[in-house]
């Protein structure tokens, strides 16, 4: 049997824009919303099946090594040109000033506030505790509707402009995309189901907790939304996800609405979206926003240090269902915090969205 610390890691491709958002688009009557949805889910079809599977080594099970907050990242951003070869022309690398491209800031910048929170908040060296160099590409082929890590880097499409704008223009879907890194590098949760809900979820709630870090916003001044500012004006909508309000975040005649549960209560069986990833991570979002809120103050304080903790200790699972990761927060409060206060809102949090911690 091979030894867990030797577990081999296949990465996930999360496009931030679920297919079943671009699904809707590509019907459109209209070819000015249709054809850059199909390219775009073309094109992320054919990514899927033609990368590289690489192999990373698992290393939660070794002790964390003493923190070191003093690292600094090592950011490097590059210009695809609007074609699809990768990673590109170097346009700014790490320590370099601000180029006259909006595009290549905002993705420097990005790269740079997750870092930050990472090191700052939990010790953490970028995503893979080691100091791993950081890469964004930008301007990525021709109104590529989306946004993903491959592995190995950051991908940012400039949008149709009819339905999504620039990519680079949402912190936390840079650092959803990069906390897809983060768990690759530890728990390492399969990408299928509830397991692969969860992975979302941790995405969507460090993706978050970085643009409040960033702007320095106490869990009640939060948006909580995924994707503020990436839909056009003329899309009824205010991002592609809500944390507090799970199925609200749109309701439009191209997009169609916003199709994802806040509880238990409406879980979707589907075999769509590996399993539906996307939709029941609502569940689990709903969770943390209802703990963070109810402990208030700067969530990536209590809240996030809990959910760290579980992605981080070595107890959870690859395959994971809510029940399970939840738990492992509870016992994670109890360990940080002792019995009291926070204990209560985890249970309280899992209780209100449906999830059993008994
Ligand atoms: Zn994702």
């Amino acid at each position: 049997m091979q030894p867990r610390s030797q577990h081999e890691i296949r990465p996930v491709f999360c496009t931030i824009v679920p297919p079943h958002i671009l699904d809707k688009l590509s019907q459109s009557d209209d070819p000015a919303l249709a054809d850059p949805a199909r390219r775009t889910l073309e094109a992320d079809a054919a990514r899927r099946t033609r990368r590289q599977v690489t192999t990373v080594v698992r290393s939660t099970v070794a002790p964390e090594p003493e923190a070191d907050r003093s690292g600094k990242p090592d950011r490097t951003i590059y210009d695809c040109r609007h074609r699809t070869h990768l990673p590109g022309t170097k346009v700014r690398a790490e320590g370099e000033g601000p180029t006259s491209d909006a595009s290549v800031n905002r993705a420097y910048a990005g790269l740079g506030a997750t870092f930050d929170l990472l090191l700052s908040a939990y010790g953490r060296r970028s995503i893979d505790g080691e100091g791993l160099p950081l890469i964004g590409s930008v301007h990525y082929d021709e109104k590529y509707n989306n946004a993903f890590f491959d592995g190995e880097q950051m991908v940012f499409g400039d949008g149709d402009g009819e339905i999504f704008l620039d990519f680079t223009v949402a912190i936390d879907v840079i650092a959803h995309e990069l906390a897809h890194g983060l768990t690759q590098y530890t728990a390492n949760l399969n990408y299928y189901g509830q397991s692969g809900a969860l992975n979302e979820s941790v995405s969507d709630v460090f993706g978050s907790l970085v643009k409040q870090y960033s702007l320095a916003q106490t869990a009640e001044q939060a948006d909580w939304l995924i994707g503020a500012g990436l839909l056009a004006p003329r899309v009824q909508g205010v991002a592609l996800r809500s944390m507090k309000a799970p199925g609200t975040a749109y309701d439009d005649d191209v997009l169609g609405k916003d199709p994802q549960p806040a509880s238990m209560d409406d879980y979707i069986h589907t075999a769509d979206d590996n399993g539906g990833v996307h939709l029941n991570s609502g569940i689990p979002n709903r969770a943390f926003y209802l703990l963070a809120t109810a402990l208030g103050g700067s969530s990536w304080e209590r809240a996030g240090q809990l959910w760290f903790d579980v992605l981080t200790g070595g107890e959870l699972a690859v395959d994971a269902d809510f029940a399970s990761f939840a738990r492992l927060t509870v016992a994670a409060a109890r360990s940080r915090f002792g019995e009291g206060d926070e204990v209560e809102a985890v249970l309280k949090a899992w209780s209100e969205v449906g999830v059993p911690t008994a």
